[in-house]
């Protein structure tokens, strides 16, 4: 038999199939690991078909052995990795690197099998002790330790003595048997609330379940319930006898909410993020392969996760950027969990309080079903939204960060004993520093970008590769020595809090202060057991933590993301809005949400004010229509990146024209063409330059093909090509 095989080498572009041949002895099938001679050198490979005969000229090697005693990939990733391949313009062999976990390649992690010592079957324990002499403590102490569920023999052997196991095995007292350690992540223990449904949440577990569709949008504020909702379809679902994944972004999986997951389902419950060991990680998806575990909880890359027989997917917080990967190789988590929910017949759920423009218009036009919660569980009211026009603010005379009314709600809120948070959408102390005489911007040597300053260790750092800069006394271009702080950071506002309360207790998160592993959950835990009055932080806050004594959210210079150069900033600043007044009032108190903006008449405000998504949808998506924006068109990049700038510049204009060849006999998919630098034109020392598409809908399929076909026909020497689809980040 032949074995057609994805060698696994990272630094070619090799990525074709070769054929191998199956040595009799040896049972290999589609999806295993095996290991095969590679020119002179000996490589792992992936198996993607087994077949009786080559159409190869010349005489085959033989497959060297087989890595692993399960077959790694299932026949649906095989399928999978088609598919991705060729929609995404992937290397088969970058696809499948996705499906297993990393360090599994080369070796570098596997299953631990250690002895462990159980009493022999058929022997009880009274009869091994009767049979032992008296003075066989130690022995006698081992019969009685292992009881009915055995040992680790290094655990017996600590406390007794390994010649003890030998001779109760010499005996035929006890047998040794290799078992598989398992690794387990530790997960926080929280009950499990067993509650029962409301109508509502009812009803939404039939749709999803038994509805017409088997994809649906399942759109609820938060405290809505939907978590329940999830745990309830996922109960149904492995009472079937069938598995389910969960993804959640990857900073809502807080211990909380795996700790909710593990409550109700125990051990049927595999995490995967990236707080995880190599060896947790290998562990928890062996279990996901074997079926040890049946219900996969984690962040995008859990998508991949090995489950066979799929009966749901959820995707929580689906409009969340996260689920874009914008590392090679690119994929989007909805595109592979519509994959898999078609493969398994399984049912696909999108949760969010604010729905992606695009999923929210397939919802509301029937392709998917909508399902709306109306109502927080057991009625909680939503909080009240106050617009604060900071220009008002400036007139009167208040040139602070507060304005007068988020200080006076601070002030009340720590007098009645409640708990604030504070969102701003910048970490540092500054974001730039600034010559006052020569105008001169302090930026990163390697990225283009200007530095920011960070007060606790007095450096300059920068936000892209974290490369620290010492803080000049005199500005380097004219010798000045009057250096300026441009605009304000998570670091300054928690300075400015301390001085106008003093004694206030203040936690801050942000990048800088959840560096350390752990840390991030050790700063959550802190503020809900109330040992602050106010958490200050970027991002990292918004997401669905769920806070009972905070009663006060103010969020300064919500501005900051609407302004951005990127045609999502409206709908990335009412799903920041929306979530960050989420966490005001969850308890039995009411919430107050105050928000500090610049452009009080901006629709986004008016309309998350009201809380009112339907309304913002309806403007949003007029707007993108009129300006030819996704998800009307389809926006395609072309990133070339090289160390070289003449080679990046070069690459990008040939690519260009070739783009512009197809664009002039085909006029009618495209909407723009553009050739220039990025954004930010330097990462890391390499430069960047980018073709920016949009695409008309009806061809984009064929378009996007051509323009895959063109970049793949380029020599790529020196550089690196990236088409990027939608991109989230367009720096
Ligand atoms: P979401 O995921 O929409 O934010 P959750 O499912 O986490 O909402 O629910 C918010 C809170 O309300 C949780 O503490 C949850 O246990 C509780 N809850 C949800 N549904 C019910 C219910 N039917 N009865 C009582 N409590 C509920
Ligand atoms: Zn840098």
């Amino acid at each position: 038999m032949i074995a057609e095989v994805i060698v696994d080498i990272s630094t070619s572009e090799i990525d074709k199939i070769f054929d191998y041949e199956i040595p009799l002895s040896m049972a290999i099938s589609a999806g295993d690991r095996v290991k095969v001679p590679f020119g002179r050198q000996k490589t792992e490979g992936f198996v993607v078909r087994v077949k009786e005969s080559s159409d190869c000229k010349y005489e085959l090697k033989p497959i060297l052995a087989k890595l692993d005693d399960f077959t790694a990939v299932l026949p649906e990733m095989i399928s999978l990795m088609w598919e991705m391949s060729e929609k995404n313009n992937l290397r088969l062999v970058d696809v499948l690197r996705l499906f297993i976990p990393a360090m599994m390649r080369g070796g570098r992690v596997r299953e631990i099998k250690r002895h462990f010592v159980t009493l022999k079957e058929g022997v009880t324990q009274e009869e091994a002790l009767s049979s032992l002499k008296p003075n066989a403590i130690n022995q006698r102490a081992i019969i009685a330790e292992i009881g009915k569920s055995g040992e680790w023999a290094s655990v017996l052997g600590e406390k007794f003595g390994f010649s003890a196991i030998s001779a109760l095995a010499e005996k035929g007292f006890v047998s040794i048997k290799d078992v598989t350690k398992r690794r387990a992540p530790i997960l926080k223990s929280v009950p499990d609330k067993i509650v029962t449904l409301s109508e509502e949440q009812k009803a939404a577990v039939e749709r999803i379940m038994r509805g017409e569709k088997s994809e649906n949008l399942l759109f609820g504020v938060t405290g809505s319930g939907k978590t329940e909702i999830y745990l309830s379809c996922i109960g149904e679902v492995i009472a079937a006898g069938k598995t389910a994944i969960m993804l959640v972004p990857e900073i809502s999986l807080t211990p909380q909410m795996m700790g909710r997951f593990r409550a109700r389902f125990g051990d049927k419950v595999a995490v995967l993020h990236s707080g995880l060991s190599d060896g947790e990680r290998y562990d928890e998806w062996l279990r996901l392969l074997r079926g040890d575990a049946v219900i996969a909880v984690g962040a995008r890359s859990a998508v991949f996760a090995p489950l066979k027989n799929i009966g749901i997917i959820i995707i929580d917080e689906e409009h969340d950027g996260s689920y874009v990967s914008e590392n090679n190789p690119r994929y989007v988590t909805h595109e592979v969990a519509a994959f898999r929910r078609a493969f398994n017949g399984a049912k696909l759920v999108l949760g969010s309080a604010t729905p992606s423009l695009e999923t929210y218009k397939r919802a509301i036009e029937g392709e998917i079903g909508l399902i709306p919660l109306r109502n927080r569980v057991q009625s909680k009211k939503m909080p009240t939204v106050e617009i604060v026009d900071m220009c008002a603010e400036i007139r009167s005379g208040n040139n602070g960060i507060l304005s007068a009314r988020l200080e006076e709600e601070i002030g009340r809120t720590l007098k009645e004993k409640n708990q604030s948070m504070i969102f701003i959408n910048r970490r540092g102390f500054a974001s730039f520093m600034i010559c006052k005489k020569c105008g001169k911007v302090m930026k990163c040597e390697d990225c283009d970008v200007s530095l920011t300053w960070h007060k606790s260790d007095n450096l300059l750092k920068c936000h892209y590769c974290g490369k620290p800069y010492v803080v000049p006394d005199r500005c380097p271009a004219c010798g000045e020595s009057d250096m300026r702080l441009g605009r304000v950071g998570t670091e300054k506002v928690q300075e400015v809090l301390e001085k106008k309360f003093p004694g206030v207790r203040i936690l801050r998160m942000d990048k800088d202060t959840t560096r350390r592993k752990g840390s991030y959950d050790e700063i959550l835990s802190a503020f809900r057991m109330g040992e602050a009055d106010i958490l200050v932080g970027t991002q990292m806050i918004v997401k669905g933590h769920d806070f009972p004594n905070v009663t006060l959210v103010g969020i300064l210079d919500a501005d900051m993301s609407l302004y951005y150069e990127d045609y999502h900033s409206a709908e990335r600043t009412f799903q920041l809005v929306t979530q960050m007044s989420g966490r005001a009032g969850r308890a039995d108190k009411d919430g107050l949400v105050i928000l500090q903006t610049y452009s009080p008449r901006h629709y986004v405000f008016a309309f998350s004010k009201d809380n009112d998504y339907p309304s913002f949808y309806r403007k949003e998506i007029n707007v993108r229509e009129v300006t030819n924006f996704p998800p009307f068109t389809k926006i395609v990049r072309v990133l070339v990146v090289s160390e070289d700038e003449e080679r990046a510049l070069e690459l990008t204009k040939k690519i260009l024209f070739k783009i512009r060849d197809y664009q002039k006999a085909n006029e009618k998919d495209f909407v723009q063409v553009a050739g220039m630098k990025s954004p930010v034109k330097r990462i890391e020392n390499k430069f960047r330059y980018q073709i920016l598409m949009r695409l008309t809908r009806q061809r984009e399929d064929a378009t996007l093909q051509k323009i895959y076909e063109i970049v793949n026909a380029e020599d790529k020497k020196g550089a690196q090509v990236f088409v990027e689809i939608n991109p989230q980040n367009m720096n």
